[in-house]
């Protein structure tokens, strides 16, 4: 606790006296997390004065296009010299919801061009290389949301939380726990969701605007891709997904539309671990998702996938045919699960 209070020290010597212009950066294919983190600190920089701009390399899904302040989130993807403008006049840029910032693609490039800003990073996830100015890196934490909440509480008070910021950070908690399944909950989050509805959160609302949001398309997509392509090997102690680009046209996919398929397969009795293979045109993304304390995916995604992540989920890429990772991954688990202390 002390060593934070530091950190918010130093933080508000960052963001007192002369307003300052700001990126607040998140990772490629931004979730709930990304996006809602992001919205709620940059809504708390704009209330301190500061001018400040958010960035995504790519676009986010629509299912987080009610997120107030949203509109104005640059992609990079679409709008390459806007966004290369922001990152270089930023004077301080943060780094929300990933550890690495060679995930960015085209604003990687950018943000290391810019070698004067300092570099704030608020994030929870694993191992982060230890390059910032500023790092706040709390992978015990089920979001960043939740880590922004936190931050927010320390330097500003919860008395400066507005309804968005409340339903912006109520959004990250909720996507990156499951809708609060995952094992990362605690009393403390508890808490701090008791102020957010203290702030006016209204969760039914959020809860609408992001799960109940999809089009036919998606569900049809989600209906096809159990009934047709979800397997189970190592006698139901592990699962697969995948979709082909050909598939994906098909029913007409939109960007997000397959988020989520991959935590079917673990509601199936036994099943420890999941993946979801989805081919792009440049190489095949691969989500991992286990449960409780047996499989690690994030071990799992760095070993075999050249990913990481978290222990419950967990992503990479593979450069090989559609094929071949679904072979390859086939052999990762036959070799991984014997490694791993399953309880039946
Ligand atoms: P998703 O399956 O939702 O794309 O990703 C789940 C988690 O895995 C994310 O929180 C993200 O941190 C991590 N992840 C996904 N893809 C990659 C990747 O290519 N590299 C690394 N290091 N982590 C990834
Ligand atoms: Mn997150």
């Amino acid at each position: 606790m002390e060593e934070f209070l530091n950190k918010i020290t130093t933080l508000k010597e960052y963001l007192t006296g002369a307003p300052k212009r700001i990126a607040v950066v998140t990772h490629t294919n931004p979730d709930g997390d990304a996006i809602g983190s992001s919205l709620a600190w940059a809504e708390v920089l704009v209330s301190l004065g500061h001018e400040v701009s958010c960035l995504v390399p790519n676009r986010y899904p629509s299912f987080l296009g009610w997120m107030q302040g949203v509109e104005n989130v640059v992609v990079a993807k679409e709008s390459q010299e806007l966004a290369a403008e922001k990152v270089a006049a930023a004077e301080l840029v943060f780094i929300m919801d990933l550890n690495k910032i060679d995930r960015l693609d085209t604003l990687t490039e950018a943000i290391e061009a810019n070698t004067t800003a300092p570099r704030i990073l608020v994030d929870h996830h694993l191992s982060p290389p230890n390059d910032y100015t500023l790092q706040f890196s709390y992978p015990d934490l089920c979001s960043t949301a939740f880590l922004t909440y936190k931050i927010i509480e320390q330097m500003v008070g919860i008395d400066s939380i507005s309804v968005s910021i409340a339903e912006n950070l109520y959004a990250g908690i909720m996507t990156d726990t499951g809708n609060f399944a995952f094992s990362t909950l605690t009393p403390d989050l508890m808490r701090a969701v008791a102020v957010l509805l203290e702030r006016g959160l209204n969760i039914p609302k959020v809860h609408t605007a992001v799960y109940d949001s999809y089009t036919a398309d998606r569900v049809k997509l989600l209906g096809y891709s159990l009934c047709h392509k979800m397997k189970l090997l190592e006698e139901g102690r592990a699962a697969y997904l995948s979709l082909s680009e050909r598939e994906m046209r098909q029913h007409n996919f939109q960007l997000g539309d397959s988020e989520g398929f991959v935590n079917y397969p673990l509601t199936i009795v036994g099943v420890k671990i999941s993946a979801m293979f989805t081919e792009t045109r440049k190489f095949i993304r691969v989500s991992l998702r286990s449960r409780g304390d047996e499989v690690d995916v994030n071990v799992f995604a760095r070993k075999y996938f050249g990913g990481g992540g978290h222990k419950n989920a967990a992503g990479g890429k593979s450069f090989v045919s559609l094929r071949e990772t679904i072979e390859n991954y086939k052999k990762a688990v036959a070799e991984f699960l014997p490694t791993c202390d399953l309880k039946d």
